[in-house]
């Protein structure tokens, strides 16, 4: 599986990051983790083709990780458009939450776009649901009770991607790092949580739990990307690896 780093930043882009989002590739599969207010523009400056994203994984309702939607679906329409399928998977409630955001930022547009083939799905809880030959298995997390927040595990053949979205500690996130190939997890703060968020500390002193192969830091603030050195790997926007 290859993941391409859109954006390792928090949501103030600190340090000039883009909003965390990662996309995936695996077979003819490509999916997109999270589309914040800078996905299109790094699908862009990545050369990806925006067309050919087939499944959209949404972890929680903050406009850094779902508020890139309206602009993604609008290049779909306009620029290129779009007849094949796209599916949007998401906690409960995404596909109004999805509707209400595409109206608010282009008003008009949602009976439009909804003549493009999209469908919506939403998370079923602490369980794997096959969609066609993708995995998905989500985890609710400590964050904004609002947004709805949680972490993901998406499997594509043996490959597992796992991420926590945004958290504080919670112990859900040693469920979402078993058996997996890659954990990005969320690292806002170098030496205190903050509340709905976690430390590099918090992270240094659970990381045995995690039954993972590799741990990488994402949704960095200025603190933990200004540190020069840090024993678990920090991403970098653009990034490309194999998992
Ligand atoms: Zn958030």
């Amino acid at each position: 599986m290859k993941m391409t780093v859109l954006g390792c930043g928090d949501a103030f882009g600190s340090e000039g990051r883009f909003n965390t989002s990662f996309y995936l590739e695996e077979g003819n599969r490509k999916i997109l983790v999270d589309c914040g207010a800078s996905t299109l523009i790094r699908l862009k400056q990545l050369q990806i083709p925006v067309d050919q994203t087939d499944t959209i994984i949404i972890t929680h309702f903050h406009g850094d990780h779902y508020g890139g939607l309206p602009f993604l679906m609008l290049s779909n329409w306009i620029e290129y458009q779009r007849t094949t399928p796209l599916t949007i998977i998401g906690p409960k409630g995404i596909e109004e939450k999805a509707r209400n955001l595409q109206e608010a930022l282009y008003p008009g547009t949602t009976n439009v776009i909804d003549s493009m083939d999209i469908n919506y799905k939403e998370y079923e809880e602490s369980r794997w649901v096959q969609h066609e030959e993708i995995g998905i298995y989500a985890q609710k997390v400590s964050h904004a009770p609002p947004s709805n927040p949680h972490g993901v595990k998406v499997k594509i053949g043996e490959k597992v991607f796992a991420f926590s979205g945004d958290t504080e500690w919670n112990d859900s996130l040693i469920d979402l790092a078993e058996a997996s190939d890659a954990f990005v997890v969320e690292c806002n703060n170098y030496l205190e949580d903050s509340p709905g968020h976690l430390s590099y500390k918090t992270i240094m002193e659970k990381m045995n739990q995690f039954n993972t192969k590799k741990i990488y830091l994402t949704h960095m603030g200025s603190e933990v990307i200004g540190q020069p050195q840090l024993d678990l790997e920090r991403l970098e926007d653009g990034m490309r690896i194999e998992i």
